[in-house]
């Protein structure tokens, strides 16, 4: 192997353990660390942040991308899909990146947002948007600040789209999101008309955690979960985290008055986790060996979640599954009314508790107020109002107060700016990837029937988790479905579901 490329491959491994090992300190404060561990934790992960971002913008490791650009381009000229190749541009992109902002502004963006994540708990615990007004406009600034240090782009958005979905312009976002504002907006009122036909009351009840927990396990294991290779514990806002593809952690939430939370959420984490799981051994310890971007990420929880969890073939296994376990709550109950349960779409206030249909309503209204935020063109005082504003004409909703309104999310507060987008662009890819794996296996209905996820977690595998970050976001999903991102096949995908269910037509 060229000696340039070997040397960058064996600093880029030792970042890669000092992220796992923040990480891995990340993993283990939400889920087992004493509370009054918190301080000494937040130090040592600071530390080992830095050590790893001190490593990875070395001017060394610029010298060694310089000498290996000849390099770069035989191994392509040799191989279109070289892995070698493929982690010089990568790693390339991620290191000038990283080199344009300065170090004191990536602090300054790490005080401001654990100050605003403070302030905003406060905040929606009184519901006092003033008191947390001055702690977003300080983070409004540091991001327009962070922009500035970039060029060559359309739209100042454009700068935090791409941390999140590299690639992506804003401009197809807001195209892409006014196709599917003007389906979803008409399709929601025409649901919320017929709302006496759908309830989920089954789902809610007595339902012991420890029962739940069984329920969990042996769903996830017919899904593609081993022991040996996964753990999954409790979280209060639940995650997935992965250290490679042999080290895969969920975590989920029983709530013991509502079976649908650790349901719903650990299937959610297993599509998280199986992206990361299934990523070709050889791209660990590199910056390849990751999912692609949030949207291909999400796509994946998505289409576990929401289309097979909540997908009638699936539905029957899981209400049986529910019926062992629960009987004296499933043991009556109809397959066809525990489909109808899962299934209900309501307009409403929350984003993390709304359904897959009225989800991407709340998206689109947060991805329009962040392009004003970092626009200018919104006066941030004005931003309830605003938001209160687009709830009532998305959605239909009137909005009590800015705790169950423009309070409510945890992004805004940390700073995360950008992110928003990814989570509908998910559902749309989830749709794509979906029509395509349907036409290609004749018989996933009726393996999924079984609870078996094999067919579908191999297809997955083979078409989209192995080439972790070889090919941009963007290849990575036409190479699939022949096609850029789109919306018709979502629409489609709801419109399937909900005619029937709620008598439209
Ligand atoms: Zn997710």
């Amino acid at each position: 192997m060229n000696e340039s490329l070997r040397e960058l491959r064996e600093r880029l491994a030792e970042i890669h353990d000092l992220r796992s090992a923040g990480g891995l300190l990340g993993w283990d404060q939400q889920t087992m660390m004493p509370e009054r561990a918190a301080p000494l934790r937040a130090e040592a992960l600071g530390t080992l942040g830095r050590l790893a971002h001190e490593r990875f913008t070395d001017d060394a490791i610029g010298s060694l991308l310089s000498s290996l650009e000849g390099e770069e381009e035989r191994l392509r000229a040799a191989d279109p899909e070289s892995d070698d190749a493929a982690l010089i541009r990568v790693t390339r992109i991620d290191w000038e990146k990283s080199r344009r902002v300065p170090d004191e502004l990536v602090a300054e963006m790490v005080r401001a947002g654990a100050h605003g994540h403070q302030a905003w708990v406060e905040a929606r615990e009184r519901s006092d948007f003033a008191h947390f007004l001055p702690y977003l406009a300080r983070n409004v600034e540091l991001r327009q600040r962070y922009v500035a240090c970039f060029e060559g782009f359309d739209d100042p958005y454009d700068v935090l789209l791409d941390d999140y979905e590299p690639g992506m312009k804003t401009a197809e976002v807001a195209a892409l999101f006014a196709e599917l504002r003007g389906e979803l907006v008409p399709l929601i009122a025409a649901v919320a008309e017929h709302a006496d036909r759908v309830d989920n009351a089954i789902l809610h009840g007595d339902f012991a955690p420890a029962r739940q927990r069984e329920v969990v396990q042996r769903v996830l294991s017919k899904l593609g979960w081993r022991a040996d290779g996964w753990r999954l514990d409790e979280a209060a806002h639940p995650f997935a985290a992965s250290f490679g593809p042999t080290d895969v952690r969920l975590t989920t939430r029983y709530e013991p008055d509502y079976v649908g939370m650790s349901l719903y959420g650990s299937i959610h984490e297993f599509g998280h986790g199986l992206y990361e799981s299934q990523i070709a051994p050889e791209l660990a310890r590199t910056p390849l060996g990751e999912g692609v971007s949030l949207a291909v990420h999400e796509s994946q929880s998505r289409l576990w979640e929401n289309i097979v969890g909540r997908g009638r073939p699936f539905t029957r296994y899981l209400h049986g599954q529910l019926a062992e376990v629960f009987p004296e709550r499933f043991g009556a109950v109809a397959p066809e009314d525990f489909y109808r349960a899962v299934n209900r779409v309501a307009p409403s206030l929350i984003r993390v508790e709304a359904d897959e249909a009225t989800y991407a309503l709340h998206i689109i209204l947060r991805f329009e107020l962040e392009q004003a935020m970092i626009a200018g063109t919104l006066d941030l005082a004005d931003l309830p109002e605003a938001w209160n504003a687009r709830m009532k004409e998305y959605l239909g909703v009137d909005v009590p107060d800015d705790a169950h309104g423009v309070l409510q999310d945890v992004h805004w507060a940390g700073g995360d700016i950008g992110y928003f987008s990814t989570y509908a662009l998910g559902n749309l890819i989830g749709a794509q990837l979906w029509e395509r794996a349907r036409a290609d296996l004749p018989d996933l209905d009726a393996a999924l029937e079984q609870g078996d996820g094999t067919q579908l977690r191999e297809w997955l595998g083979t078409n989209l988790h192995r080439h972790g970050r070889k090919f941009t976001p963007r290849e990575t999903v036409e190479r699939i479905t022949g096609a850029p991102i789109a919306v018709a096949p979502f629409v489609r995908y709801l419109r399937g579901k909900l005619t029937p269910l709620y008598g439209l037509d």
